[in-house]
Order: C-alpha cells, then sequence, then structure tokens
C-alpha cells in the first residue's frame, strides 16, 4: 500500500491556538459588524443573549457578525426532566440552555502565546461541547502548500489506520492532534474574548464569524443569505508570507444567517467538497484555482436530517485568502428592480421597498479586496473600483476558462457562489464531464439547464455584471470626479446624482464583459493547446484541431478525460502524419469506448487524428518530446461521480478500511496525472491488490453512473 506522506516533512510549529495572525490593520474583522434590525436585542457579545446567534437575523447594515461553531442536531432537543406529575418536560429555557454551551471556560491544556501582540488566544469550551469527532481525512498537500506552518500532530499518520470501532474514541491522544480535531470539528473555540482583566484594558476581542452576503440565484435577487452553515475560524499570516489565510469550518450549526435551516452539513456532501477542491488544486499552473480543503471531520452522534431521513454530520475546514463572494457586494446595494413586488402575509401581492443602500460599507468592502487581499498598496490604491471589478473579471474569466478546459461543472452559480477572488468555492452537485456533453446539467434541481456546461461562461459573467451593477454609483461617482472615493462620498447625495453616477457607471457593462469574454477565451486556447501538447496554440489551431475534436467527442459520444489521455499517452509509433496504418491502434483505443461506432466514425476520427499528428510533428521534437507535457495536463485519474458514490458508500457505512480508502482517493485526487495502477500494461496479471484498486478508481465506471445528476440536498 502507498505510504502516507510523513508528518515530519511539514515544517509544522504552531497548535491552532498560537497561529500568527495577520497585523490587525489587515484583519476581515476590521470591518463594520452588522447592526441588528429584526433583533434590537441583539449584541454581539457572546456572554449575553447566546440565542442571538443561533437564530436567524435580518441585518439592516454591515458585513459580519461574531458567531461561535455549535454543531448540534437541529431543531434544537431540550435536555428534559419529568416533574410532580411524572410528565417530561424540559429542564430549562433555550436561553438557559444555550448559554450553558457557550464557550467559555478556558481548556486547561492551551497555550496562549500568539505573535500578534493585541491578541492572546485561547481555547474555550463548555460542558455541554463533549461530542464526538473523528478525523476522516487530512490534506497533506494543503498543509504544505497554505498551512505550513500548523502543527497537526500524528494527524497525517492517524488517517492511514482504521477507524475506531463505533462508539469508540480514537485511540492514542496526540495533543497538537487533540487541539486540531476539536478545534476543526467545532468542539473547542480558539478565540480572545477580550477585556484584558489584568491591565484593565478594554480590548475587542478575537472571536469566530459568519459572513454575511446576498445572492442571486438561479437568475433571481434572494435577499440577504450570509454563512448559513459555516463559521470562520480565523486567518492567519503564514511566516515568510504576504497573503493570510481564512480558515472556515463548513457544517458547524447555526448562524444569525441560517433562515430556516439547521447550518449543518452531510457527511457525503462534505466528502464531495473536501475531495474536489483538492483535486481541483492539483491541476497544473493553478488552472483550477480554488479553495482548499484541510481536513474533514465525522460527527458520529449528529444527526442531520434530510429528505430521506437523518445522515451522518460532518465538518470540512477549508481555507482561501477570502471568502468574500460577488453577494458581499450586491447585499449592501441590493438590485432596485427585484424589489417591485412580493407576496404579502395579506395572499396578495405588495410592494416591497428596497433596503436602503450602504455606501460606506461598499467603500470599505471595496477598499479590503484591493488593499488587505491585493496589496494594492500606494500607487495601486489610486486604481478606482472599476479597476477592482476588472480585476475580479478577470480572475473569473481564468477560472472559467479552467473550469471548460477541464470539463468541471459547478453546478449552482449564483451569486453568493462566485468569488471575489476568483476561486472555485462552494462544491455541491458540481461533477467533471464524462461523456462529452456541452449541453450537460449536472446539478438534478437545475430545471432549465441554466448552469449547464456550455453556459459556464456566461453565468459566470452574470456574476460579474451584477458586481458592476452593486457598484455602478461608485465607479460613476470615480469617472465623475476623477478620483478614488473618499469616505462619506455618497452622505447626503441626491437621488438625481446617485442616478447620473448610476448611469456612468453602467457605461462601463460592454468594456468588461468583452474584456472577461477575452481573457476566458485566450485561457481557454492556452489550456487546451497544453492538453493537446501545443507551445503557442494559434487560434487556427482551436478551429481546426480543439473544436472538431470536442464535435467528434459529443457525436461519437466519447468520453471527455479517458480520450484525452489516451491521446496523451501516444507516441511517434502510434500517431503519425505519414503513416496511416499506424494510427488505427489509437483509432481502436479511442473507439474502444464509443457506444456506436460505424465505419464512419473510424474514418472521422482517422481524418482528425492526421491532422492532429502533422500538427504536433511540428513541435520542436515532434511527437515523442511533448509526451511528458501531454501526459502531465491530462488526468489519468478523474473524481468520477461514480467514485465519489462509491467511497461515500463506504463511509457511510464505516466499511471496514473506509478511512485509508478515501484517504487513498484524496492521495489519487492530489496526483491525478500521475500512471496510476501501472498505466500502459495491459494485463492485470502480475498487478498487486492496491494497483488493481488503482485501476478501477481510474475507470469509467458502471454506465449508469455516467453523468449522473447531483442533488443538491446537502
Ligand atoms: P448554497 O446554494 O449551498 O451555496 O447555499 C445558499 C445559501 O444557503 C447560503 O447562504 C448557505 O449558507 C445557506 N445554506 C445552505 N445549506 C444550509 C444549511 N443546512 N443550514 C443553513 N444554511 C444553509
Ligand atoms: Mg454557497
Amino acid at each position: 500500500m502507498a505510504t502516507p506522506s510523513s508528518a515530519s516533512s511539514v515544517s509544522a510549529s504552531f497548535p491552532i491556538s498560537s497561529l500568527p495572525l495577520p497585523p490587525s490593520s489587515q484583519r476581515l474583522q476590521n470591518l463594520l459588524s452588522p447592526v441588528p434590525s429584526l433583533q434590537p436585542s441583539f449584541t454581539a457579545t457572546l456572554t449575553t443573549n447566546p440565542s442571538s446567534q443561533r437564530r436567524s437575523t435580518q441585518f439592516k447594515s454591515g458585513h459580519f457578525s461574531p458567531c461561535t461553531p455549535l454543531p448540534i442536531p437541529f431543531p434544537f432537543r431540550l435536555p428534559s426532566k419529568l416533574n410532580d406529575e411524572g410528565v417530561r418536560v424540559a429542564a430549562m429555557g433555550v436561553e438557559e440552555w444555550l448559554t450553558k454551551m457557550e464557550p467559555l471556560t478556558p481548556s486547561s491544556s492551551t497555550s496562549s502565546s500568539t505573535s500578534s501582540k493585541d491578541v492572546n488566544l485561547k481555547i474555550y469550551s463548555s460542558q455541554g461541547r463533549d461530542w464526538p469527532v473523528l478525523l476522516l481525512a487530512i490534506s497533506p498537500a494543503c498543509l504544505n502548500e497554505v498551512l505550513p506552518h500548523l502543527n497537526v500532530g500524528d494527524a497525517l499518520d492517524l488517517v492511514w489506520k482504521p477507524l475506531p470501532e463505533e462508539g469508540e474514541d480514537e485511540a492514542t491522544a496526540n495533543a497538537a492532534r487533540d487541539e486540531l480535531v476539536g478545534v476543526l470539528g467545532g468542539r473547542e473555540v480558539v478565540m480572545d474574548l477580550g477585556g484584558d482583566e489584568a491591565e484593565g484594558a478594554k480590548k475587542s476581542g478575537y472571536k469566530p464569524w459568519a459572513l454575511r452576503y446576498g445572492g442571486r440565484q438561479f437568475g433571481s435577487w434572494a435577499g440577504q443569505l450570509g454563512d448559513g452553515r459555516a463559521v470562520s475560524l480565523l486567518e492567519t499570516l503564514p511566516p515568510g508570507s504576504t497573503q493570510s489565510q481564512e480558515i472556515q469550518i463548513k457544517g458547524a450549526g447555526r448562524t444569525p444567517f441560517s433562515r430556516h435551516a439547521d447550518g449543518l452539513a452531510v457527511l457525503r456532501s462534505s466528502i464531495r467538497e473536501f475531495l474536489a477542491a483538492e483535486n481541483s488544486s492539483a491541476f497544473p499552473s493553478s488552472s483550477l484555482p480554488t479553495s482548499r480543503s484541510l481536513t474533514l471531520c465525522l460527527l458520529p452522534s449528529l444527526p442531520v436530517l434530510r429528505e430521506n431521513g437523518p445522515e451522518p454530520g460532518a465538518i470540512v475546514s477549508r481555507i482561501a485568502p477570502s471568502f468574500l463572494r460577488i453577494g458581499s457586494f450586491e447585499v449592501l446595494n441590493p438590485p432596485a428592480n427585484e424589489y417591485s413586488f412580493a407576496f404579502g402575509l395579506n395572499g396578495g401581492y405588495e410592494p416591497v421597498k428596497k433596503p436602503e443602500p450602504e455606501w460606506e460599507a461598499l467603500r470599505q468592502l471595496a477598499e479590503v479586496v484591493k488593499g488587505k487581499l491585493w496589496g494594492w498598496e500606494g500607487e495601486g490604491k489610486e486604481r478606482g473600483v472599476f479597476e477592482m471589478i476588472r480585476e475580479v473579471g478577470r480572475r473569473n474569466a481564468k477560472m472559467v476558462a479552467g473550469w471548460q478546459a477541464w470539463g468541471f461543472m459547478h453546478g449552482v452559480i449564483n451569486t453568493d457562489n462566485v468569488s471575489v477572488e476568483g476561486l472555485t468555492i462552494d462544491y455541491g452537485p458540481y461533477a467533471y464531464m464524462d461523456v462529452f456533453d456541452p449541453l450537460h446539467i449536472c446539478n438534478h434541481s437545475d430545471d432549465t439547464g441554466r448552469y449547464r456546461y456550455s453556459a459556464q461562461p456566461q453565468m459566470v459573467y452574470f456574476a460579474i455584471s451584477s458586481l458592476l451593477e452593486s457598484l455602478s454609483e461608485m465607479v460613476g461617482y470615480e469617472i465623475a470626479e476623477g478620483k478614488v472615493a473618499p469616505a462619506g462620498w455618497a452622505e447626503g447625495v441626491s437621488e438625481e446624482k446617485l442616478k447620473e453616477w448610476r448611469a456612468l457607471g453602467m457605461e462601463k457593462e460592454k468594456e468588461l464583459e468583452k474584456e472577461f469574454m477575452e481573457v476566458t477565451a485566450v485561457q481557454y486556447r492556452e489550456l487546451m493547446g497544453n492538453r493537446l501538447g501545443l507551445t503557442n496554440p494559434t487560434s487556427s489551431d482551436m478551429s481546426q484541431l480543439v473544436s472538431p475534436l470536442l464535435n467528434l467527442l459529443s457525436t461519437l459520444e466519447l468520453d471527455f478525460h479517458s480520450t484525452f489521455r489516451t491521446l496523451a499517452l501516444a507516441t511517434s509509433s502510434t500517431l503519425s502524419s505519414t503513416s496511416s496504418s499506424s494510427n488505427s491502434d489509437l483509432i481502436d483505443k479511442v473507439l474502444s469506448n464509443a457506444p456506436t461506432c460505424s465505419l464512419n466514425s473510424r474514418t472521422d476520427f482517422g481524418g482528425w487524428l492526421k491532422i492532429y499528428a502533422e500538427r504536433l510533428e511540428k513541435e520542436e521534437g515532434g511527437v515523442d518530446a511533448t509526451l511528458e507535457k501531454r501526459k502531465a495536463w491530462n488526468p489519468r485519474f478523474v473524481l468520477r461521480q461514480w467514485v465519489l458514490e462509491d467511497i461515500i458508500k463506504k463511509v457511510e457505512e464505516r466499511e471496514e478500511g473506509c478511512r485509508e480508502r478515501l484517504n487513498k482517493i484524496l492521495k489519487m485526487s492530489l496526483s491525478p496525472f500521475e500512471s496510476w495502477g501501472r498505466e500502459g500494461v495491459e494485463s492485470e496479471e502480475g498487478l498487486n491488490e492496491e494497483e488493481k484498486e488503482e485501476r478501477r478508481l481510474c475507470g469509467l465506471g458502471e454506465e449508469r453512473m455516467l453523468g449522473f445528476q447531483c442533488s443538491c440536498s446537502s
């Protein structure tokens, strides 16, 4: 069996409670807190009124709300007792019960040193917080590449060992691992409660938070959404890096943004997100930019209620420089035309007033993106908000070009799922393309095919244009005034003036769209060129090679990735422009997966191969010289729907060896270009069991699973 990467290869040093924080001026937490509206009693202090953290709240303004993780069953189950008449009643009120759950007791093992002067992080817990957490998987690549300073103890080795029996705890405690699992499993909380008693000084403290955002879902404005089940724990600055990283856990219980839902995540959707993010990160040249996953924890005693009954709950910890979304801006200036009428409580349509735009909060958020996230200091600071929008556009254009080139389908490109950083986030009903079908819809709930494969660039652009719309007044101001909007830029300004600025800002739409589509096309050409082994792909390569190949895949119903891999393995002895007989093996191989194959198919594919061979032979060193590059750009292992369903079932059923299997799939996801299962060796004879398994995992799976649509419930 493949050996796990050893913990010692990672220069780990800090447990999670003493990770270095970014300088306070760079923290997202410095943004304004929301002002409560529906709940006048809401205070952002954790020691009072804890239920406000667990109740859905409409905020009138602001960016985030403090909120500690609390992954417990929902609806809440209060402890009960028998009263004098022998009737079972609640033993205490919800407020009292939630107060008991507040993590206010510092854990004894806490180390209290952080490198930041003004923050003193400790681990807090409470009596009620004793649910078991099992570490199912950890990504060594995420640790190495993103959080090399995090001490995870023996976690990297542990996940290759069998899971403890049901009802039992993990053996051999290791302090750093216990801390990691406790915190990333939502049981313990790293914070600074503020108020330094010793010095009598009032400090603001440092607490986990949930972000407020809105979004257009399937094209319609959905109002305020927000992190309904994700809680950001902290931002840390890896030593030697200028880019801070935000650690967030998903499935950690209700937040003020949970609306009607439980704030929890089921195991199956958590496995899907955990693996996909790490798989995307392994594609060359960051061509599938993505948030990262560090750990996947199972909460074996947490039932999560879904349509088909209770399912096991789980928590993914995910990392990104920021989880700000297009919707983070939109919520501050919701689209006006979406607020005309709504179905009211009186059973009819009633006019709805658009919430007041939060002009200052918009400006502040743009500053955070330009300064804190992208380091546009000095001269760069003069770059206005339209420059920021263009940059968000370019980053997302590159991202979606990656999706198209790698056959990745996101499934829910709502504007609250489109990252300001241009990272793939919120992996839900996604899929990697099996049989090539440009019209494929991977999300079972997407009835109209809004987010089908071929529509992805347009849909990501829709999010970018929504961003422009939400910032149009500010863009207009900056054009009209010829300077970057200062604090208070829209204070006391007339409706007329705002309208004028809005119109001026929206004039930029065409320019934005043109650039977005150009960047997408250039990046897509670059990536597809690489996949075919071409150094400087031209537009005629696109029209004469790439498009015809995709047409063939679609008409012959060929599998996208395995066809590309087969082509990638071609050498001058199997692919040649002069000897067409030598191409026949390659034709056989490619067409062996075609459901229907006629003489015409052979002729058509053979014709394409000849043109391809001619083109490759023009590359320096010819066909053979491009072999390694082609292999490095065409995955052998694809995280297909069947692979996901297979491992989900194993882990859900706690099948023997399921944890090792899961980490094996993670390992393959992190090195998808390797020749797993002794690729190229025809016979299975001589392969050991592990290699046979690798080969199985690299296969197409059962036919019924090809193009499998995932439903949204998560
Ligand atoms: P998604 O389409 O998964 O990105 O979710 C859309 C919105 O619903 C986001 O604001 C999520 O935080 C929220 N949401 C989704 N599932 C849940 C859940 N189980 N509990 C609370 N909020 C949720
Ligand atoms: Mg989302």
